[in-house]
């Protein structure tokens, strides 16, 4: 009896699995032409002061406006992306549109300080990765300074000689270079000695225990401390609390993201939130910005 409930189990454990597979595969299928279909959409995310809510900087975050499943979320998409392939074409449309994006700004003059853009591994292993990117500034007569390129832990510790070379002239090129979702790599500290980085994002998921946990407290602490004595400007992500950003101030982080000033916003939103120049204690309360 035991051994059937057993065997059973693993047949329905086996057929999520494969459900889960096809449904990957699905995805991936439906991913190729996306592109060209025009399915893809910017989201933005204030960044911002985080005593004062200015905001001095957005972060790009991809949505597809599927024609059946509706607004998928990255997280649904951007892993199977990044297995296909079909994170390249989807990550070059990604820097264009955000370049587009970011001259409509620059004409209404509330562009912000900086845009952020995540840029993955295999994109930047593209052999015309740089070249398509000084493209997309030519286009929209923009110059580097503007623009930060979000890059994980993960591909700078599993860089290739290539890849490097690639991060050292971005930033020779006047890019500016985050390490997103800081601390949460198989963290080798070691590549902050050798990288010329810009900017630390400390992860969410250390950011979100800051005020229950001593422990994750103390990893933030020590992340903030480290960043200072590097000399390297660092945001806090996924802050969702009035109490983990008053946590974070004492400790000395500058800036914060997260739901607790605004969610990501579509382009005519964060253009309202542009025009506001900062993020209202009010709408820190609401959770979204300025609006509604
Ligand atoms: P990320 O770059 O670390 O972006 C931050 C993610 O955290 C975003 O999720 C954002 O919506 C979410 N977030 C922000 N504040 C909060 C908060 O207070 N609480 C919580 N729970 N979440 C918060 P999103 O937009 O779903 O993106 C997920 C990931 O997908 C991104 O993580 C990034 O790794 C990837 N991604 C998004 N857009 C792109 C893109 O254009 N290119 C590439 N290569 N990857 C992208
Ligand atoms: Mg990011
Ligand atoms: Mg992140
Ligand atoms: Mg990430």
């Amino acid at each position: 009896r035991a051994k059937e409930d057993g065997r059973n189990c693993v047949r329905l454990h086996d057929s999520r699995l494969a459900d889960q597979t096809r449904e990957r595969v699905r995805i991936g299928e439906e991913l190729r032409g996306a592109t060209t279909r025009g399915e893809f959409e910017l989201y933005y995310q204030p960044q911002v002061d985080i005593l004062t809510g200015r905001i001095d900087g957005l972060e790009a975050l991809v949505r597809w406006n599927h024609p059946v499943r509706g607004l998928v979320p990255p997280s649904s998409f951007v892993p199977i992306a990044e297995r296909t392939g079909a994170i390249v074409p989807l990550g070059g449309w990604v820097f264009g549109e955000a370049c587009r994006q970011l001259r409509v700004w620059k004409d209404l003059g509330i562009a912000p300080k900086s845009l952020a853009i995540n840029v993955s591994a295999l994109q930047c292993r593209q052999p015309t990765f740089e070249r398509d990117i000084e493209a997309s500034l030519k286009t929209w007569d923009l110059t580097p300074d503007g623009i930060e390129i979000e890059l994980t832990e993960t591909v700078l510790m599993e860089a290739t000689q290539h890849q490097r070379s690639v991060v050292e002239r971005l930033r020779q090129l006047g890019f500016k270079i985050a390490i997103d979702d800081f601390g949460t790599g198989y963290s080798s500290l070691n590549y902050l000695t050798t990288y010329p980085v810009d900017r630390l994002k400390i992860a969410q998921q250390l950011v979100f225990q800051v005020t229950n946990d001593r422990r994750h407290a103390t990893v933030v602490r020590a992340a903030i401390h480290l960043a200072r004595d590097l000399d390297i400007e660092m945001i806090a992500e996924g802050v969702e609390t009035l109490a983990q950003a008053t946590f974070l101030s004492n400790e000395g982080c500058p800036k914060a993201q997260g739901y607790y000033y605004s969610r990501p916003v579509t382009a005519q939103q964060a253009t309202d939130l542009l025009r506001a120049g900062r993020i209202s204690a009010a709408g820190r309360r609401r959770g979204n910005g300025s609006l509604s």
